[in-house]
């Protein structure tokens, strides 16, 4: 990143924690070369509000920006923090409204509602991931154990409660089907591309092939997915994985140790 940087940059902006594979950036050693180089540093931090704790004053962040939603407010609200002294364009112009950088009457029962639920988003992070990565932490292993199954992401710099595993040989899309259908929500990798067939870039730029990236699955667990809940997903799991392989050609060719493209 220190190369990256140049003459003219304005602006470095890296995200907090990502949101298909959960991994946690060192935002203070990037804030700190930011700061070194006199580039302002915006973060968007979320996925990351709520389950890491988060200070932009001793971190060094410039700029970080919050949705509402992923953290039990409503949808159409967020946040974009900006450090006194950074002059940034307007957004909407032709009013006073939040410092005259987006006009329009404001949203107060979905700014009211931010605030509480930030409130009790971050009251308890360090309970809440003593609670959530030991869960975690099991559903990994636990779905590690079958073969040609690999974890996508740092198993300690992520998020508590993310979870992204490919299996070989399947479809990530039919395998999030049969979880449905066995009562388990789940992605297979960002909402934003849900509506696509292309593999995730994300996967596909952390260096997994085509059709691994395909055969992904992304669980996110909060406090109140429980022990049971956990024994139930690496029952019904495997039995799925196990039953979509059976039936899958890409399956039985690597079985037989052909190529498989
Ligand atoms: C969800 C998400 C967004 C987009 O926020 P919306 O309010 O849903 O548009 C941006 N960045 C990350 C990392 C996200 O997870």
């Amino acid at each position: 990143m220190r190369k990256a940087i140049r003459e003219d940059t304005a602006l470095v902006t890296i995200m907090y924690a990502n949101n298909e594979i959960g991994t946690i950036q060192p935002i203070d050693e990037i804030a700190a070369i930011c700061n070194e180089k006199k580039v302002i540093f915006h973060t968007d931090a979320v996925q990351a509000v709520g389950h890491v704790e988060i200070d932009v004053h001793k971190q060094g962040i410039d700029m970080l920006s919050l949705s509402g939603h992923k953290i039990h407010a409503q949808k159409g609200i967020g946040v974009l923090y900006i450090r006194k002294g950074i002059a940034i364009p307007n957004l909407i112009h032709g009013g006073g409204q939040e410092r005259g950088k987006r006009a329009g009457t404001e949203n107060v029962p979905a700014i009211v509602g931010l605030g509480v639920a930030i409130e009790a988003a971050t009251r308890n992070i360090a309970e809440k991931a003593a609670i959530i990565t030991p869960r975690r932490n099991r559903l990994i292993d636990g779905l590690l154990k079958l073969p040609y199954t690999r974890l996508n992401g740092d198993r300690d710099k992520r998020l508590p409660g993310n979870l992204n595993i490919s299996f070989e040989g399947i479809e990530g899309e039919s395998l999030l089907l049969m979880l449905d259908l066995n009562g388990i929500c789940a992605s297979s990798g960002s909402a934003c591309t849900s509506g696509s067939l292309d593999p995730s870039h994300v996967l596909l730029s952390i260096g997994l092939k085509h059709e691994i990236a395909h055969g992904s699955l992304r669980l996110s667990i909060e406090e109140d997915v429980t022990d049971e809940d956990v024994d139930y997903i690496l029952e019904v799991v495997p039995k799925v994985v196990e039953r979509l392989r059976e039936m899958s050609p890409v399956w039985e060719k690597m079985m037989k140790g052909e190529q498989y493209q």
